[in-house]
């Protein structure tokens, strides 16, 4: 018997499957969707059992026989394997790319040393985060210095990365690191007995004094005491507590949140569509619909409905949501209505929980999988709906290979099992609304909320008028009284900022230089905690400059509208409010989005300021007023897609006031207040937003009108990346079809990170049938020869974003 093996080596000539040998021991257990150690070349390397045949065109001699088999069941099942190979020709990837996208992390080391980084969010040791350089899996053998062996070591030691030989699963059974309080004497002597300056110890025992006696997971105890591992490393060695490693079952701590109400009776609207996708999922259709319903309108409540009926049906379901939004709220939802049928995926997890809840999913033992992008991937089989809510969210397109888009491969994936796929959004994606007004999609509309609760009255306020009055503030006159009268009514406010730090540069104000990267073409980010400036590009860090570097002048300093600034601002304005505030870095520690929106939701708070994360998923009845500090931040990127989701953003933040009893005010700050999308945002209809968008794709003929593909080449060396790029335009140009336009070589809007140079081209068409065939073949020079100068070159099939 022969089976031929997609090995875990990616490079152009072995982007194909090998034959290998199955010994007699291994030819009753082997199946397609197993993995294998195979000798491959020198080395002995991970493989793909894709196929099993009785002869091989190699002469018999010449074929290696099989190691090792990895798997006694396949990781990978039939269904799983076909949607692989469609996956590679789709988005012109490796098949072993494609391949290794299902399955967990924990399932892809090799045989040789790996670094795998756990908990990426705790490496702070700046030359190593460059080496990272956000990689979460690298060779041992690329740490090239002993300075970076030796704070390779010390992570190790603190399990916040692993070092992995073998191909077997370590993380298999994780022991959990517990942690016994001591009892109430002892822990309430040492607290008498603490010096004054230890605020945090002091903070740590107090808060373990409640737990005397008991024991919990430190993961948990951080968690909950909001304390920072080396404090709790400190009082364990005064005696405060005991550590012992346990064997648990891992499964990410259930939300505590105030539970949703389940509603009785479901409104007109929301009964014709859970009918309507019942009747579909019935007669074993696959029918994609598009749900597109005003925010709060109630479309979770549809797709738990819908998901019951499933079911009940002995099928199993996917929800995808957008990482942001996996909020513990959102999954509180689900895990109410189904228990312990729910897994959760998403990026938070460690390696070994996302390897748990794979396993749960493969087993049977779950029959809902809620989860991100990936989750699309679940190991189901027997699938009887998918859904995607936020439909148009740009992260359901992975940025890096395999560049998949989590609808594609939904509805590919409802093909094979005959089911419905979901698609839900309040702002649909241009592409999606196109496709179901012409009835490609089924639409399904919800244009109330439930109990009629009325959508905020949205106020533009125009920032060039309040500078003309003299207010340089960041808060304009009316929203600042909104918040005033808020805070007088003991009312919650939601602050929304675009991004993190955006515009909070460093500017000389004698001579005008702004600081920037020396990487890259980009200002670097202030950030006021450490005075330091950073890249948000390539993790470039530096000081604050004392003197302008151009002029020497001492007046340089930050200036913008990052977070802090305006947590700062706030500060002046409203010396009493209680201000959370939620971004990149108020976030990066483990299980803190958690605890920040339990306070919140606790009304530990008054003001809620963060970015793009609080834009999605917030139900709490006290808000009753949202702020938007400055539209125009996304309108300006030099993008295709800027009005689309800028308008995407003020509907979706705006949906986050007055979903309750009370109703809800959204004040909108802007530069630009007569551009379109902000023009109909304020109204809040979509459907006059579609039109006008589409009227000026048409004109621009831009999606989805026409596709777009993305070839992006980067260098070192300007002259060379300009001249590959020429080279791979005139390629494209003589090879793809007369109606078919090549735009470019451009330098990128961003045109230099990291050192290198961007050019990009893109190809836009409406029918190109040679369209695969003619990049394949660019790829294979690319792969087989450009490579070699340090070009790299990506093909990005309907990107998420051009510049
Ligand atoms: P969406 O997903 O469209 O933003 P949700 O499903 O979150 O909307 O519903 C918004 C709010 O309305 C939630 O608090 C939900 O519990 C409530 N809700 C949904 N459907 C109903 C209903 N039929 N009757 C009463 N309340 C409902
Ligand atoms: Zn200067
Ligand atoms: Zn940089």
């Amino acid at each position: 018997m022969i089976a031929e093996v997609i090995v875990d080596v990616a490079a152009y000539p072995i982007d194909r499957p090998f034959d290998y040998l199955v010994p007699k021991a291994l030819e009753s257990v082997i199946e397609p969707g197993t993995r294998v150690k195979v000798p491959f070349g020198p080395r002995k390397v991970l493989g793909y059992v894709t196929r099993l045949k009785v002869e091989s065109e190699l002469a018999l001699g010449k074929i290696k026989p099989i190691d090792e088999l990895i798997d006694l069941d396949p990781v990978i099942s039939s269904e799983l394997l076909e949607l692989s190979r469609w996956l590679a020709v789709e988005t012109l990837s490796y098949e072993i790319d494609a391949l290794q996208v299902m399955l967990p992390a924990a399932m892809r080391a090799k045989y040789e040393k790996f670094i795998i980084v756990e908990e990426p969010e705790r490496i702070e040791d700046a030359d190593f985060k460059a080496f990272l350089a956000g990689r979460k899996r690298i060779q041992l053998k690329e740490v090239d210095s002993a300075e970076l062996m030796k704070t390779l070591k010390r992570y190790a030691s603190q399990g916040i990365v692993t070092v992995d030989t073998a191909v077997g699963q370590k993380t298999a059974v994780k022991k959990v690191r517990m942690i016994k309080m001591a009892d109430e004497a002892t822990l309430q002597s040492l607290i008498d007995s603490i010096h004054s300056n230890a605020k945090k110890q002091a903070e740590l025992l107090r808060w373990m004094l409640e737990y005397a006696g008991t024991t919990i997971s430190a993961k948990q105890l951080m968690e909950q005491s909001g304390i920072q591992a080396a404090v709790l490393k400190t009082v364990i060695e005064r005696g405060a507590a005991f550590e012992e490693l346990a064997e648990v079952y891992r499964e990410p701590d259930a939300p505590q949140l105030k539970d949703t109400a389940i509603p009785e009776q479901l409104t007109d609207e929301q009964q014709i569509a859970v009918d309507n996708i019942a009747a579909s999922a019935d007669g074993q259709q696959a029918e994609t619909f598009l749900l597109h319903g005003v925010t709060g309108s109630g479309k979770t409540e549809v797709y738990l409905r819908a998901i019951k009926r499933v079911l009940d049906k002995g099928k199993e379901a996917i929800v995808l949501v957008p990482e942001i939004s996996l909020t513990p709220q959102m999954t509180s939802r689900f895990k109410e209505r189904f228990g312990q049928l729910v897994a959760v995926m998403h990026s938070a997890l460690s390696a070994g929980e996302k390897y748990d809840e794979w396993r749960k999913i493969k087993r049977g033992e779950v029959k809902v999988v809620v989860g991100a992008r990936s989750a699309i991937f679940a190991p189901f089989e027997n699938i009887g709906i998918i859904i995607l809510d936020e439909e148009h969210e740009s992260t359901y397109k992975q940025d890096d290979t395999p560049r998949y888009h989590a609808r594609d491969v939904a509805i590919k994936r409802a093909e094979y099992y005959n089911c419905p796929v979901i698609l839900g959004s309040a702002t649909p994606s241009l592409e999606s609304y196109a496709r179901a007004s012409k009835g490609v999609y089924t639409m399904l509309t919800l244009t109330k909320r439930p109990k009629n609760q009325a959508l905020p009255t949205v106020t533009v306020v125009d920032m060039r008028e309040e500078l003309k009055t003299g207010n340089r503030s960041m808060f304009s006159l009316p929203l600042a009284e909104a918040i005033r009268i808020r805070l007088e009514k003991r009312e919650q406010i939601v602050l929304f900022l675009n991004k993190r730090g955006f515009s909070s540069f460093v500017l000389c104000r004698d001579c005008g230089t702004v600081v920037e990267c020396p990487n890259c073409d980009i200002s670097l980010t202030y950030h006021r905690a450490h005075e330091q400036l950073k890249c948000h590009y390539c993790g470039h860090e530096e000081r604050v400059p004392l003197v302008c570097p151009e002029c020497k002048s001492e007046h340089i300093r930050f200036f913008g509208t990052g977070t802090q600034k305006a947590q700062e601002e706030i500060a002046k304005l409203f010396p009493t409010a209680r201000v959370l505030r939620m971004d990149v870095d108020t976030t990066r520690q483990k299980g803190s989005h958690e605890r920040l929106l339990r306070q919140f939701s606790e009304g530990q708070a008054d003001i809620l300021l963060g970015t793009q994360m609080i834009a999605k998923g917030l139900d709490f009845p006290n808000i009753t007023l949202v702020g938007v500090l400055a539209a125009d931040t996304t309108l300006h990127l030099a993008d295709f897609r800027a009005a689309e989701k800028t308008f995407q953003l003020m509907t979706q933040v705006s949906g986050r006031a007055g979903r309750h009893e009370l109703p809800g005010e959204v004040f909108i700050q802007t530069y630009s207040p007569e551009h379109y999308a902000i023009e109909l945002a304020k109204a809040q209809h979509y459907e006059p937003f579609y039109n006008m968008e589409m009227a000026a794709r048409r004109q621009y003929g831009y999606p989805p009108f026409y596709f777009v593909t993305l070839v992006q080449f980067t260098h070192e060396d300007l002259l060379k990346v300009a001249d590959f790029a020429e080279k791979g335009a005139r390629y494209l140009k003589q090879n793809l079809s007369a109606g078919t336009v090549v735009i470019g070589p451009t330098a990128s809007a961003i045109s230099r990170v990291n050192n290198r140079y961007r050019y990009q081209c893109l190809i836009k068409y409406k029918k190109e049938p040679k369209l695969t065939e003619t990049l394949q073949q660019l790829i294979k020079y690319y792969r087989t020869d450009w490579i070699k100068s340090g070009l790299t070159m990506t093909v990005d099939v309907e990107p998420a974003s051009i510049y």
